[in-house]
């Protein structure tokens, strides 16, 4: 595990226990495959007519394709290709331009481990590799992890092509803050959701909603020393709490959305433009940074900015609230931090979201569950891994068969029945 953060720090650039913590989380899905058996025992029926048995089983698709995105270049090939292959598909994995080494390194040791030839196989590229992928007939199934509009193309474009296809997009997750929470838990909570991994996580907590002015200055004011007290440093170095981001345009395009948020008059709190790190001037650093009473119509709140930026949007009633989170394009993830019973199971079970966190800012499901979104944030009917992962990747056969002892002489032309 050491030597695949190592390779996924260099090249993402996010802090050594933060890689460490993706690739737990994908051999967690490896061990969930395990129990392939298990999940993908069929169903039989006996005696469903005279002498007629029936029984369903899964069977896998044939050679399935998976295309990530590059901040999570372990684990979210890992949501993908442990399920395909324990259902019995060969595997093709497309990872990110950005960071493609962890592919290659996880495909040297599946060797190692006696995998045969061909059946997990990696193929490095951009578009050009995505529309070969796409366009070719041998290809039953893609997956897919990115950005909306690359996900929406995807799925379009594979659907169209005959293949079965799950696309997973962007997001711009909320977090509720309730007046009755506690606000030391809460400001701990948004301090990791938001800044951790630099903002590059599709469940990072990229809105704050506290409710009623009193919550919002409360926690802003728990935010402000906490923010100052966040180390940025290069990815290897373990006092840092978070490093630069990817690349030089992902900087650029993060601060262009900074500059935006203070031409359309947001209260910018902090300011990570300017964070300049001694002997590290060429790095892709930007600081945390936080604006207050940002509203529903200004780009930073409507679009993912997927850096370290964290917005307060200030509701004055919980219905508020709830109400921006159930109208926002995305429906990736979403929390609510509170004490209150009543709001809390509201929240689970009035909003418009795949995957929510009750006093828990990032609930990515466990292995054995399912992840993903809902609205703008999949294209398709199913999640990734767990039990929505296996029906992905087989389809399911049915047979019904009667041993000769039970068949009757002559041809019918009508319904088949129980008779
Ligand atoms: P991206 O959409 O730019 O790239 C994802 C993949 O698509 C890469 O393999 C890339 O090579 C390919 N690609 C890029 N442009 C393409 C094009 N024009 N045609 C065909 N293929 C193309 O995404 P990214 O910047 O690597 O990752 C960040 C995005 O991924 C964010 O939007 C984030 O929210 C999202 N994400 C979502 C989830 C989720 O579970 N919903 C998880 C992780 C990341």
């Amino acid at each position: 595990m050491g030597d695949l953060a190592k390779v996924i720090t260099a090249e993402h650039g996010k802090v050594h226990s933060d890689a460490l913590g993706e690739i737990q989380r994908g051999m967690e899905v490896v061990e969930f495959a395990t129990s392939a058996p298990q999940l993908l025992k069929g169903e039989f029926t006996e005696n469903v007519g005279t002498a007629v048995d029936s029984w369903s089983m899964r069977q896998p698709l044939g050679v399935v394709a998976g295309i990530t995105p590059f901040n999570f270049p372990a684990m979210v090939p890992m949501w993908m290709f442990p399920v395909a292959l324990a259902c019995g598909n060969c595997f093709i994995l497309k990872p990110s331009e950005r960071d493609p080494s962890a592919a290659l390194l996880i495909a040297e040791w599946l060797k190692e481990a006696g995998l045969p030839d061909g059946v997990f196989n990696v193929v490095q590229g951009d578009k050009e590799a995505v529309d070969a992928i796409l366009a070719n007939p041998d290809i039953q199934a893609v997956s897919f992890v990115g950005s909306t509009p690359i996900a929406r193309y995807i799925y379009t474009t594979a659907t169209a092509n005959g293949k079965r296809c799950q696309a997973l997009g962007g997001a711009k997750n909320h977090m509720i803050v309730m007046p009755d929470a506690d606000m030391d838990q809460a400001a701990d909570a948004l301090m990791g959701a938001a800044y951790g991994s630099a903002g590059e996580r599709c469940m990072a907590i990229s809105v704050a909603v506290p409710v009623g002015d009193e919550t919002a200055d409360r926690l802003i004011e728990k935010l402000k020393p906490r923010i100052a007290a966040l180390k940025v440093g290069p990815g290897n170095d373990p006092e840092a709490d978070m490093g630069p981001v990817v690349t030089a345009a992902a900087r650029d395009k993060i601060l262009g959305y900074i500059d935006s948020g203070v031409e359309e008059g947001a209260d910018l709190v902090i300011d990570g433009r300017d964070l300049n790190l001694q002997g590290y001037e060429n790095g892709y650093f930007v600081g945390a940074t936080l604006f207050d009473r940002v509203t529903t119509d200004m780009k930073i709140y409507k679009e993912e900015i997927f850096g370290p930026v964290l917005s307060v949007a200030r509701a004055s009633s919980y219905d508020e609230a709830a109400q921006w989170i159930n109208d926002h394009e995305f429906g990736n993830g979403t929390a609510i931090f509170t004490r209150d019973g009543d709001a809390a199971r509201a929240f689970a079970h009035k909003i418009q979201v795949g995957m929510v966190g009750i006093n828990v800012p990032i609930p990515v499901p466990m292995a054995f569950h399912s992840f993903g979104g809902w609205k703008a944030s999949l294209f398709g009917d199913h999640h990734m891994h767990g039990p929505e992962g296996m029906r992905f990747y087989t389809r399911l056969k049915t047979i019904t068969s009667r041993w000769p002892k039970g068949i009757r002489s002559g041809a019918e032309f009508s319904m088949p029945t129980m008779k």
